[in-house]
């Protein structure tokens, strides 16, 4: 990915002139937050935005919580989306705005340096590489804890956040998976390296609750609309390690992997189908789809076009 345009501080520049100096304050200390947004063509011809206000309103509390001044309002920053979108001519595509305390004045507190925002846009096809749709996820627990809400504020998407998931994602990796599942300090599952985690069981979805320290993930709260308005019970509860070894079927949620299919966690078949995605899985999977891509009504407040 060389090509193209960012926005950078309210103007879009070429790729390659969105640079920021080696002591920025967030590389040193971790003081940014960020959004993942995606694009999908539609049914009318178009494209369309899946959700960004919701993640905007997002970026906007990440932000408040590091006291950023983003010098911006959430619908100009919105505005910024589109525009970045356009400008690189992209019917379909991941977006990257990131808010960061810029160089100035070194040490832990970032107060004294102004804040940088930047939009990128990319094609970001599969997230979880596991060969072929049909094939689900390969995932271990992992030895590292997810943040504690008592730790790091868990709600912000802030980029320090995810040294943990970093640190996660590569021993799993290493150990020959394809993701990590986290279970917070108290032993509970939480959520993956950067997806949210449902389990089905008995007809029934269960997701931990933001309060085990997961991120309020966009998808997740998509998911769980599609499920309750197509009759499938979901609700939010704490779950236990041994729960995702019984659990009939097993599935991730995020704006980059979408709706990801387990087949295996800690070298234990998911379900009675030998890992292959399981019936709400796949229904969810085709419910989800169609809301995206603008084909189910019911959902398409959740879009915003792009022309
Ligand atoms: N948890 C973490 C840690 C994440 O990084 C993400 C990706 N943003 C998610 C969950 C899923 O959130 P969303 O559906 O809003 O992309």
């Amino acid at each position: 990915m060389t090509e193209g345009k960012i926005w950078f501080n309210g103007s879009l520049v070429n790729h390659d002139e969105a640079k920021i100096h080696v002591l920025t304050h967030g590389l040193h200390y971790g003081t940014g937050v960020f959004e993942g947004i995606r694009c999908y063509k539609t049914a009318n011809g178009g494209s369309a935005i899946f959700r960004l206000q919701d993640h905007m309103q997002r970026l906007v509390d990440s932000g408040k919580i590091y006291f950023m001044d983003l010098g911006f309002t959430r619908p100009q920053l919105e505005q910024a989306v589109i525009e970045t979108v356009k400008a690189n001519g992209m019917d379909e595509c991941y977006i990257r705005p990131i808010a960061f305390y810029g160089y100035g004045k070194m040490g832990v507190n970032p107060m004294p340096n102004k804040v940088s925002i930047a939009i990128a846009a990319w094609k970001w096809d599969e997230y979880i590489k596991t060969g072929g749709e049909e094939k689900g996820a390969r995932l271990m627990v992992s030895a590292w804890a997810r943040l504690d809400p008592k730790t790091m504020p868990t709600h912000a998407k802030a980029t320090a956040n995810y040294a943990n998931s970093a640190l996660a994602r590569v021993e799993a990796i290493k150990a020959g998976f394809d993701e990590a599942i986290m279970l917070n300090p108290s032993g509970m599952v939480v959520e993956a390296s950067a997806e949210n985690i449902f389990i089905a069981k008995n007809d029934e979805l269960v997701t931990p609750p933001s309060s085990s320290g997961a991120l309020a993930g966009i998808t997740r709260e998509s998911v769980m609309a599609i499920a309750r308005e197509n009759g499938i019970a979901c609700r939010e509860a704490n779950i236990t390690r041994d729960e995702l070894y019984t659990a009939d079927e097993v599935f991730l949620t995020g704006t980059a992997a979408e709706i990801k299919p387990v087949g295996e966690i800690d070298s234990r078949v998911v379900g009675r189908d030998s890992g292959r995605p399981g019936k709400i899985t796949r229904q969810l999977k085709v419910l989800f789809e169609a809301a995206v891509h603008g084909k189910d009504k019911k959902f398409s407040k959740w879009l915003t076009p792009v022309n």
